[in-house]
């Protein structure tokens, strides 16, 4: 198996998200190779978590401003002998480096070869080969390249421009693109120009300048034809604004909160307003969407604005009033300047940039130079892995699952990216969860406000969902072998708790309409093969909301319906479902990443969706355990234990770098 590290630190939107897409573009290319991102910056180590503790290192204290300015101090070659000293950075980095023998590093952040530098020197040669992936454009900082690597990567010639005036050897420049999402390789369509009085679609990505973008979204709806959908990130308050704002616009208007698909956005529309985000920037060039940026932030946005004006891309607007005159002028005269833009943006677009540039990785991987480790740089230890204890295959290949089925994302009200939440339960050893995002009944009035809040899936995001989940299905099997189904948390809110219920439709093929009533909703989802649960049936003590005991009053009808039941819901554990030897399964009802310390369902079976169904329903060979790993030891108990190792863990959740991350 080829190992690659990842360094990366979440500052500015572009060095995580090269990475993680260069991770999920490694394991593509190569069923055989392994990628891990490491964020030795932020509080964050994912599967280093354990080693983050053993080594007891508060990198956290750096915070991230501080970073930020630090950042253009860089640029200054005098301070090149202080660069590669940081000693816990270091020291953090020297442990991975031997506890993980990586057979190659891959940086997405200029920081690391300086340390790196600092690491091996005293030897020969580097052990490992190292990859700088240069995720700024054009204006770019001498940092990147004042220290060695064996390749350099950058996204256009403009940027090789700069690496060549600055003395690094042709030989080890690559002109590979930005590594935007291998998603953009797969499945590049291009959207045609529109004709006579077709739709313009434009796209909106409100990230800045909210309190002007409703003026903006008003002239862009004067424009003859043109469709907006705008993408408010994670603002409910805004969303209520904009929806309530353009009601009356005839479904010339969508709204959406979070996306995980932006590639799909980008190249189903013909034009995108964005602020200068190195991300956004190159994803809209890989879709070869015409970008019209409406923000740039001074230092390090500016790059990506010139790379938009050098090449003629799009247009660069000063204030948000002027975006509108920018697509009236993209669009006329049979959209001349527009179909210009795109014919610039054909020849600098690089969707498939990060196969290539995982094609390089992979290369270098398994170079077997001689000169290659000569040296014993690094002791050997073996990585300790976690995995639940499984009982020996007696019964055709069962084994003990530990299953979570109740877990929301930010498609709801919860804290992670789908993507963040297979990585998060992949990386603890779990070998079946389903993501179950809320969807409340239109027609009941707290469905309706809560559609507004953001609380719930939104009934136009409902497919996308479901494509995204099925997405990340695959990558969880390939890299985790664990099982992800797609669930539906249907919520049946009433004024009082007695008219209350929440059903879990776990592992659904499509969307089931919420508005049907509880028995037809069970019913659909008996017909896609997916389970029936009752969640938290009982009286629970929660922060806040309220108890939902509608199919618990009436379980006369409902227990001949229902597969299961919670018995136990994150801390909370209904006696009386046990009594009644009603099927059951105990669920985290995760939110966010504390959430894991809860009620989980263990199942002996095959490690297989039917399988673990079948279980479920008979009521056979499940079992519940109270899940703790040595962090979640004293992770409920706030005050104390933060003077411990453990105390860590507070960082550790509040500091997950979710901006970042789509
Ligand atoms: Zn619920
Ligand atoms: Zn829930």
């Amino acid at each position: 198996m080829k190992k690659i590290l990842i360094l990366t630190a979440g500052f500015g939107e572009g060095h995580n998200a090269a990475a993680r897409n260069l991770r999920d573009a490694i394991e593509l290319a190569d069923e055989d190779a392994r990628a891990e991102v490491l964020d030795l910056f932020a509080g964050s180590y994912g599967i280093f978590n354990t080693l983050a503790r053993k080594t007891y290192l508060g990198l956290v204290q750096y915070t991230p401003k501080l970073w930020g300015q630090f950042y253009s101090l860089l640029e200054n070659p005098l301070l090149d002998k202080h660069l590669g000293h940081f000693p816990r950075l270091q020291e953090m980095l020297e442990k991975v480096l031997a506890e993980t023998q990586p057979d190659c590093v891959v940086s997405t952040y200029p920081i690391y070869a300086h340390v790196i530098r600092k690491i091996v020197r005293g030897h020969p040669e580097r052990p490992f080969p190292l990859i700088t992936i240069v995720t700024d454009s054009i204006t770019i900082n001498s940092a990147w390249f004042r220290a060695p690597s064996d390749f350099f990567c950058v996204a256009n010639d403009a940027t090789a421009d700069a690496l060549r005036r600055g003395g690094v050897p042709e030989k080890q420049i690559r002109v590979l693109g930005f590594p935007v999402s291998p998603v953009f390789a797969s499945t590049l369509m291009e959207l045609p120009l529109p004709v006579s009085e077709e739709p313009r679609r434009v796209l909106y990505l409100i990230n800045t300048g909210k309190k002007k973008a409703g003026k903006a979204i008003d002239r862009l709806l004067e424009l003859d034809n043109v469709h907006l959908t705008v993408s408010v990130g994670r603002d409910a308050e805004l969303r209520a604004r904009i929806i309530e704002r353009t009601r009356d616009c005839g479904g010339r208007v969508k709204v959406l909160g979070w996306t995980n698909q932006m590639p799909e956005l980008m190249m189903s529309h013909h034009l995108v307003i964005s602020k200068a985000g190195g991300a956004t920037v190159q994803e809209a060039i890989a879709a070869r969407c015409p970008m019209i940026v409406n923000q740039v932030i001074p230092g390090q946005e500016e790059g990506n604005a010139q790379l938009i004006e050098k090449f003629n891309l799009g247009a660069v607007v000063e204030k948000n009033k002027e975006i509108a005159e920018a697509v009236e002028l993209a669009f006329a005269k049979r959209a001349s300047l527009w179909s210009e833009w795109r014919k610039n943006l054909k020849k600098i677009s690089r969707p498939d940039a990060a196969l290539k540039i995982a094609e390089l990785i992979l290369e270098e991987s398994q170079r077997d130079s001689p000169v290659r480790k000569p040296v014993q740089l690094f002791e050997t230890a073996p990585a300790r892995v976690m995995r639940p204890p499984s009982f020996p295959n007696g019964s055709g290949g069962a084994q003990m699952l530990l299953c979570d089925f109740h877990i929301h994302t930010n498609y709801s009200d919860g804290k992670l990216s789908v993507p963040e939440v297979v990585d998060f339960y992949g990386e603890r050893g779990f070998d079946c969860i389903c993501v179950t995002d809320h969807l409340a009944d239109p027609k009941r009035l707290l469905g309706k406000l809560s559609e507004l809040t953001n609380m719930t899936l939104a009934q136009g995001q409902v497919g996308e969902y479901f494509a995204v989940i099925e997405r990340e299905r695959q990558r969880a099997w390939r890299r985790y072998k664990m099982l992800v189904m797609t669930g539906i948390e249907f919520n049946k809110d009433g004024y009082t708790r007695k008219t209350s219920a929440h059903l879990l439709g776990i592992d659904l093929k499509a969307p089931v309409d919420p508005s049907l009533d509880i028995r037809a909703i069970i019913e659909k989802i008996h017909g896609q093969g997916g389970l029936a649960v009752a969640s938290h049936p009982h009286i629970m003590k929660s922060e806040w909301g309220r108890n939902t005991l509608y199919l618990w009053e009436n379980q006369e009808q409902f227990a001949p319906l229902l597969d299961a039941w919670e018995i136990a819901n994150r801390n909370n554990i209904f006696n009386d479902i046990g009594l009644k030897r009603l099927p059951f399964i105990a669920n985290s009802d995760f939110h966010k990443p504390k959430h894991i310390y809860s009620w989980k369902t263990l199942i002996h079976a095959r490690k297989d969706y039917e399988a673990i169904k079948d279980c479920i329903r008979r009521n056979e060979h499940v079992a519940i355990t109270l899940y703790r790993d040595f962090e979640g030891a004293t992770a409920n108990q706030k005050g104390h234990g933060s003077d411990s190792p453990a105390g860590n863990v507070h960082h550790f959740q509040d500091r997950l770098p979710l901006q970042v991350v789509r």
